[in-house]
């Protein structure tokens, strides 16, 4: 005889323990092993939620659970608007394996109605709920992790070959406030790479440019032009205002200045080079992985190194470093994965190898070891052998 839903009540409450909000409240606090599971539609849990849960819709439960909660002995509360769908979910939780589910009777509705604590989320607007909705569906992502997207800050050093692609994708992922610096003006020669870039903009300043380029992509995205050299007098400042800093200069003084006020400001500085069909990358996070100077303690002699405008880059070799830089950037604001630290990944886009080499912090460092002698930022070009003192 097929069941009612009645029936299927009962059954679910002979099988699961119901909590009340008091007890629920008392069983949630610090330290707590509980898994909080919102069986609510989205929009209900967008409108207000019990801090700490996982949103895990009824329609999702057999689908989603498994990913979000993978181990079946952790304890999970779940609760739903009334105390009827939560039930029914933690029957169902309770068939699938989980060994400890109890659902919270009277729901968010008793919950909130008692004025025990509930956070309500980032409200997105219905366009930003389909510009993202693929970022959503990650639960690596999911509103909170784009809502984290939308308030972070990062400052490229650099509209040009590495800038242009990390600007172009840390702005469609909305990344919500993006600084560029640079002083330079569009020419012809930078638009075999520099895809931000446009023909009719040929002598407009690079950051103009790229603030038409990324705001036409994504109005989400404010836009903070510098057109400025970065130096030892404006970095500081500069990189004080942002969450994480992208390097996509082409010489080495700004590699080594970015790379100082980075470590003095304790900030993450996201590294990409290139040189003809060759490219590296890194992410060098003061107190977590080496800097650039540990690596490099002094620059190459002048002449040595030849930048792209003597010895020429294959023009979609930094749209492959700065994918990465973009990619570690996004990692780094999600707080997902593995990030670059203490690893270098290298291009060779001829022979098409990749290879990843670990990285040593130098205790040494004369920024980031034990007893840095860089303590204020210097005259770089003279550091590097460009100018006579
Ligand atoms: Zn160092």
């Amino acid at each position: 005889m097929a069941k009612t839903f009645k029936d299927l009540m009962e059954e679910a409450r002979r099988a699961v323990p119901e909590w009340t909000i008091d007890q629920v409240r008392e069983q949630i606090g610090e330290g707590s092993q509980h898994v909080l599971v919102d069986v609510r539609e989205k929009d209900e849990y967008r409108d207000g939620h019990l801090p700490g849960a996982v949103s895990v819709p009824r329609g999702f439960l057999e689908i989603r659970v498994e990913q979000d909660i993978p181990d079946k002995s952790k304890p999970i509360i779940a609760y739903c608007a009334g105390g009827t769908r939560s039930l029914l979910a933690a029957k169902q939780l309770s068939d699938m394996g989980y060994q400890q589910v109890v659902s919270m009777r009277g729901g968010y509705s008793a919950w909130k109605g008692a004025g025990y604590p509930w956070k309500q989320d980032r409200q997105f607007s219905p366009d930003q709920l389909t510009r993202y909705s693929r970022h959503f569906l990650l639960p690596e992502v999911g509103e909170e992790g784009q809502a984290r997207l939308l308030d972070a800050k990062v400052l490229l050093i650099g509209a040009g070959g590495l800038g242009s692609p990390t600007a172009f994708y840390l702005a469609a992922a909305g990344v919500g406030t993006l600084g560029l610096v640079d002083h330079d003006v569009v020419d012809l020669s930078n638009l075999q790479r520099q895809i931000l870039h446009t023909n009719d903009r040929i002598g407009m300043p690079k950051v103009e440019s790229a603030r038409e380029t990324l705001q036409a992509l994504n109005p989400d995205v404010h836009i903070v032009g510098y057109r400025e050299r970065l130096s030892s007098e404006n970095a500081l400042r500069l990189f004080a205002e942002y969450d994480v800093i992208v390097d996509g200069c082409d010489n080495f003084p700004t590699r080594y200045l970015v790379n100082d006020a980075c470590v003095m400001l304790k900030k993450p500085n996201v590294h990409g080079s290139i040189f003809q069909f060759e490219g590296q990358a890194s992410v060098f996070y003061p107190g977590k992985g080496p800097c650039y100077r540990c690596l490099f303690p002094e620059p190459p002699p002048p002449g040595a190194a030849p930048s792209c405008a003597e010895a020429g880059v294959l023009g979609v070799l930094p749209g492959l470093v700065g994918c990465v830089q973009a990619l570690e950037t996004i990692k780094l604001i999600l707080g997902v994965g593995k990030p670059l630290i203490g690893r270098m990944v290298y291009f060779d886009t001829l022979s098409m190898e990749l290879r990843i080499h670990k990285l040593r912090q130098d205790p040494n460092c004369p920024a980031c070891g034990a007893h840095p002698t860089i303590t204020q930022l210097i005259d770089y070009e003279e550091f590097c052998g460009l100018r006579n003192p």
